[in-house]
C-alpha cells in the first residue's frame, strides 16, 4: 500500500487454539504441498513456488489463494489478515527454514471478510483455480493446480451490494496534473462510480483540492507518485479519509488517457462527449487504466465521461461542510445531518441522487428552477406523487444490478431487478402520461425524465417481457445453484426436468418394492455424494440381503457400524440419469443465462437512462413530500445580489425541538443585500448576544437555506429570494485540530486568511466567534480587522456573530453593516430566551 494509506496498527497475533486451522481440500495441491525432501533442502515446493511468484506480481496486496473451499492466506498477509479479522493463524510446511505463516477464510463466507479488510483500508487480489483438479491430476502427480488472479478487491472498484452502502455512492477518484506540481499547473480531478458506471471530470487547483475531496468522498484516490510529497496535496489527501493509492506517473500520460477513454466508449473521438483538458483527459485515461487492471478484463459498463465544469456547483470547502453538518454530523453519524432530515426518498438510487444534490448545489439558476418546477409539479399533483411512491417502494436498484452483471458478477437475482425494474419504469410512465393536464405543462426536468421512461424502444419492452416470461418465482442468488428459469420457458429444459422429476418418483416406487421384496420395513433408499444413492438397511437387517436369494438383486457397497449399504443395476442406471439430467439441466440454464445476459448488456444505455430517470422522480417527489409537511416555501432563486429570508428556520434544530417536546422553533428573518443602489441595503449583519441565545442556529439555517435552494429544494422558510451564491464559507471560531497539528489559534488564522482570500461579492460568509482562540485583546483585533476586510474588500454577504460588544461600534463606520441581536428577557431573576433576531446591539 502506498505511504499514504491510512495507518493500520498491526494487532499482535491472535493464535484462537479452539479454532479449526483450514487446510487445502485438493489432493494434488496436497501430494505437491508435502514432499519431505523438499522441505529439507528448503526449496519451495511446487504450490509454494505457484504462490510466490502470484504474490510477486501483486505488491501491495493482500492475497486471497484458493485451495478448494477456502482462500489461504501465507507469510505476511496472513499475519496481517489474522489480526485485522481476528481469525486463527498457523502455520503450513516450510519455507527457507522458517515455518509459513497461514490462515484462511472460507469461499461461501469470503464476502463478510473482504468487507471487514476493505474498511481497514486493505486491498484484496482474488486468485482462483482456473482448471478442474482433474486436469491438473493428468500431468502428473507433483502438478498444482492452475491459479490466476481474476480480481483485484479495491475500496473504489466495489460492486457487491454486501460491500457498499446503498444509499452513497463510492466514487472511484483520479487527480492529474499538467504543467508542474503546484498552484500553476493545470490540475484536474476524473471520478467514477463502478457500481453504477456514473463518470465525471472537472478542473479544479491545488487550492480546491480539499473541496473536491470533501464533496465527493471518494473510497479510493489514485494519483501519480510524482506529485506526492508536495504539502498541500499530502494535507488534502490525509483529510479527505480515503484510501490513497500511488501509481506511476506512465499512468496519467494525456494522449494515452484520451486513447484510453476512446478504446473504453469504443468511439473514434471524444468530442461528442464534450471538451476536456489534458489533465482531465490523463486523470479520465488512469481510471480506465485502473479498472481495466482490477477487473481483469470484466470492464463494468461505464457513462460517457461528462465535464462538470470548474463553476458549475457553489463551492464549498471541506470545513464549512464540516461545520454545517450536510451529509454526516461533525461526530462521523448520519443521524443528525441535514441529509437525514431531508432525505424522504424511497429507493437507494433516489437517496444518492439526494445525496448526490445536497453535495453539490448548482449555480445556475435555469438549472435550479427546472428540479423546483419538477418538486413544484408534485405538490400540487398529490395524487400522482403518493402513486408513484407506492410504485417505487418495489423498485430495484437498477443501475447496481446493471453493474455486478456486466462485470460478471451477476445472479438471477440481477436479472429479476432488470425485469422488475422495467416494469416499475412502465408503470411510472403510464401514472405520469394519466395525469389530467397537459404535458406540454410537464417540469422540464421530469417531462426529460418520462421520454427516458415512457418511450422505451422496442427492445426495452422486448427485453421485460423475455426476463419476465423466463424467469422463477424464486431464484436462487448463484446461477449454479440452478431452478432459476420458469417451467414453459424453454422446451428441453422442460423436457430434461420431467426425466429428472420423474426418476426421482421412480426411485421413490422402488423403495416401496424392494422393502416389500426383503420384508425390511425400514429398507430406504438414500443419497450421498460419496456413493451417490443407495441402499441403507440397519446392520440388524444386513444378512439378510447379503445371504440368501436376495443377495444375487443387492450388491453390497458399505458397511458400516449400524447399517449395511447395497445398489442394484436397476437403482444405478436411474441414479446415473438423475446426475445426468440434473447435469443437463444446470448447463442449459447457464445457456439461457448467457442469453439473456448479453440482451441485458446489449440494452445498457437505456437501462442507465431509465434508472436515472426513476432516481429523479423519486428525488422529486421526495422534496414534494416534504416541502408539504414541513410547510416549506418555493424559493425565487436569480443572478442578482439579494438574501432575503423571511421566517427562517433550522430544519435540524426544529426537527430536533419538535421531537423533544421542547416548544417551538423561533422563525427569524435575514436580509442581506449588496445592491449599491439600494440605501437601505446592509449586506454585512453583526449578531451579539449571550451564550445560549441561538446566534449559531441563525447563522448556520441561512447557510443551510441557500444550499437547499441552489440544489433545488423548498426551503425551511415563508419567503427566501436568493441571488446565487457562489462560495459559501462558514467558521465557527474556536475549534482546534489538534490531530493535523494546529492549535485553535492556528486553525482560525488559517482558515479566516482563506476565506478572506476567495470570498467574492457573490460569496456567502458565516463566521461564528471568530478571534476567541486567543487573549481578549488579539482577538477582538483579529475580528475587527476581519470585519472591515469582509465589508470593504470581499464586499461580499456576512452574517458574523461575536461576544465582542466593542466591535458594534462599527456600525457608525461602515455603511454596509447592520446590528443585530438575540432577544432575551428577564423574568423573576432568570434570563429568558427568545430566539428572536433584532436589529440593535
Ligand atoms: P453560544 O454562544 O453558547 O454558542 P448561541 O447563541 O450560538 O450560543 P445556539 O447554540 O445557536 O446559541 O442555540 C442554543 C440552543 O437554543 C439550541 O440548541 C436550540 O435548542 C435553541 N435555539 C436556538 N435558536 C432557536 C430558535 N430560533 N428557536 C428555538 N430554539 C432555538
Amino acid at each position: 500500500m502506498g505511504g499514504l494509506a491510512p495507518c493500520r496498527v498491526i494487532r499482535s497475533l491472535n493464535i484462537a487454539p479452539f479454532m479449526t486451522i483450514p487446510s487445502s481440500n485438493t489432493t494434488e495441491d496436497k501430494k505437491a504441498d508435502q514432499k519431505p525432501e523438499q522441505v529439507k533442502s528448503s526449496a519451495p515446493t511446487p504450490m509454494m513456488a505457484q504462490y510466490l511468484k502470484i504474490k510477486e506480481v501483486h505488491p501491495g496486496y493482500l492475497l486471497f489463494y484458493r485451495m478448494g473451499d477456502f482462500y489461504e492466506l501465507f507469510f505476511d498477509d496472513a499475519v496481517e489478515a489474522s489480526s485485522a479479522l481476528d481469525i486463527a493463524l498457523t502455520k503450513r510446511g516450510k519455507h527457507l527454514g522458517d515455518d509459513i505463516a497461514m490462515c484462511g477464510v472460507p469461499v461461501h463466507a469470503a464476502d463478510a471478510y473482504l468487507e471487514r479488510l476493505i474498511r481497514q483500508g486493505f486491498k484484496v487480489a482474488v486468485c482462483e483455480q482456473v482448471e478442474d483438479p482433474a486436469e491438473a491430476k493428468k500431468r502428473g502427480a507433483k502438478s498444482v493446480v492452475a491459479r490466476e488472479v481474476v480480481r483485484l478487491v479495491t475500496p473504489g472498484t466495489l460492486t457487491e451490494d454486501t460491500l457498499l452502502d446503498a444509499r452513497a455512492h463510492n466514487f472511484l477518484l483520479a487527480l492529474a496534473a499538467s504543467g508542474g506540481r503546484d498552484e500553476d499547473a493545470q490540475w484536474a480531478i476524473a471520478w467514477l462510480d463502478m457500481s453504477t458506471g456514473d463518470f465525471f471530470c472537472s478542473e479544479t487547483s491545488l487550492a480546491q483540492l480539499g473541496a473536491d475531496l470533501a464533496r465527493l468522498m471518494p473510497g479510493e484516490v489514485l494519483v501519480s507518485d510524482r506529485l506526492l510529497g508536495s504539502g498541500p496535496l499530502d494535507e488534502a489527501l490525509r483529510s479527505s479519509n480515503s484510501t490513497v493509492t500511488p501509481l506511476p506517473s506512465v499512468k496519467f500520460n494525456s494522449t494515452s488517457g484520451q486513447a484510453r477513454l476512446m478504446a473504453a466508449f469504443n468511439v473514434g473521438t471524444l468530442e461528442g462527449f464534450g471538451t476536456f483538458t489534458r489533465s482531465e483527459l490523463a486523470a479520465g485515461g488512469a481510471l480506465i487504466d485502473y479498472v481495466e487492471l482490477t477487473q481483469k478484463g470484466n470492464t463494468p459498463l461505464l457513462k460517457p465521461m461528462k465535464s462538470t465544469g470548474a463553476n458549475a456547483l457553489m463551492a464549498i470547502d471541506a470545513p464549512t461542510r464540516s461545520s454545517l453538518e450536510l451529509i454526516r454530523t461533525q461526530t462521523g453519524s448520519k443521524q443528525g445531518s441535514l441529509l437525514s432530515v431531508i432525505d424522504q426518498t424511497i429507493t437507494s438510487a433516489g437517496a444518492r441522487e439526494l445525496a448526490g444534490r445536497l453535495s453539490g448545489p448548482l449555480c445556475d439558476p435555469t438549472a435550479i428552477n427546472r428540479r423546483l418546477d419538477a418538486v413544484s409539479l408534485f405538490i400540487e399533483e398529490r395524487t400522482l406523487r403518493n402513486d408513484l411512491r407506492d410504485l417505487l417502494k418495489t423498485a430495484p436498484d437498477i443501475a447496481r444490478a446493471l453493474s455486478r452483471l456486466t462485470v460478471g458478477r451477476g445472479g438471477p437475482r440481477d436479472l429479476a431487478a432488470i425485469c422488475a425494474g422495467l416494469a416499475r419504469a412502465a408503470e411510472t410512465a403510464e401514472a405520469v402520461r394519466k395525469v389530467e393536464r397537459p404535458l406540454v405543462d410537464l417540469a422540464e426536468e421530469l417531462a426529460q425524465s418520462l421520454s427516458e421512461l415512457g418511450d422505451q424502444d422496442e427492445a426495452l419492452c422486448a427485453l421485460g417481457r423475455e426476463l419476465t416470461a423466463a424467469l422463477a418465482k424464486d431464484l436462487p442468488l448463484l446461477i449454479r445453484d440452478g431452478g432459476f428459469i420458469a417451467p414453459g420457458y424453454n422446451a428441453d429444459l422442460d423436457d430434461i426436468r420431467t426425466l429428472r422429476d420423474e426418476s426421482r418418483q421412480v426411485i421413490a416406487g422402488l423403495q416401496r418394492d424392494y422393502q416389500k421384496q426383503s420384508e425390511i420395513s425400514s429398507l430406504k433408499i438414500k443419497h450421498n455424494n460419496v456413493l451417490g444413492y443407495f441402499i441403507d438397511v440397519t446392520a440388524a437387517h444386513g444378512d439378510k440381503l447379503l445371504k440368501g436369494p436376495l443377495s444375487e438383486t443387492f450388491i453390497h457397497r458399505q458397511t458400516l457400524a449400524n447399517a449395511v449399504r447395497f445398489t442394484t443395476t436397476e437403482l444405478s442406471e436411474l441414479a446415473s440419469k438423475i446426475t445426468n439430467a440434473s447435469g443437463r439441466a444446470i448447463a442449459l440454464e447457464v445457456e439461457i443465462f448467457e442469453r439473456l445476459l448479453s440482451a441485458v448488456k446489449e440494452s445498457a444505455v437505456a437501462l442507465t437512462d431509465t434508472a436515472q430517470a426513476l432516481a429523479v422522480f423519486d428525488v422529486s417527489a421526495a422534496l414534494a413530500q416534504l416541502a408539504e409537511q414541513a410547510r416549506w416555501c418555493r424559493p425565487q432563486v436569480d443572478e442578482d445580489q439579494s438574501f432575503e429570508i423571511e421566517g427562517g428556520r433550522h430544519p435540524v434544530v426544529e426537527q430536533a425541538l419538535a421531537r423533544s417536546g421542547e416548544g417551538a422553533f423561533v422563525a427569524n428573518d435575514c436580509r442581506l443585500s449588496s445592491a449599491d443602489n439600494d440605501p437601505e441595503a446592509r449586506r454585512l449583519w453583526l449578531v451579539t448576544g449571550p451564550n445560549m441565545a441561538g446566534k449559531s442556529t441563525f447563522l448556520r439555517q441561512n447557510a443551510l437555506i441557500a444550499i437547499l435552494a441552489q440544489m433545488g429544494s423548498y426551503v425551511p422558510a415563508t419567503r427566501a429570494h436568493i441571488g446565487i451564491v457562489d462560495r459559501l464559507f462558514s467558521r465557527v471560531g474556536a475549534a482546534d485540530d489538534l490531530a493535523r497539528g494546529r492549535s485553535t489559534f492556528m486553525v482560525e488564522m488559517v482558515e479566516t486568511a482563506a476565506i478572506l482570500n476567495q470570498a467574492t461579492p457573490k460569496s456567502l460568509v458565516i463566521l461564528d466567534e471568530i478571534g476567541r482562540g486567543t487573549a481578549t485583546f488579539d482577538g477582538l483585533s483579529i475580528a475587527w480587522a476581519t470585519v472591515e476586510h469582509l465589508h470593504e474588500v470581499n464586499a461580499c454577504r456576512s452574517l458574523f456573530a461575536t461576544h465582542y460588544h466593542e466591535l458594534t461600534a462599527l456600525a457608525s463606520k461602515l455603511d454596509h453593516l447592520s446590528n443585530v441581536t438575540m432577544k432575551v428577557k428577564e423574568w423573576q431573576g432568570d434570563v429568558v430566551f427568545l430566539h428572536e433576531v433584532v436589529p440593535g446591539a
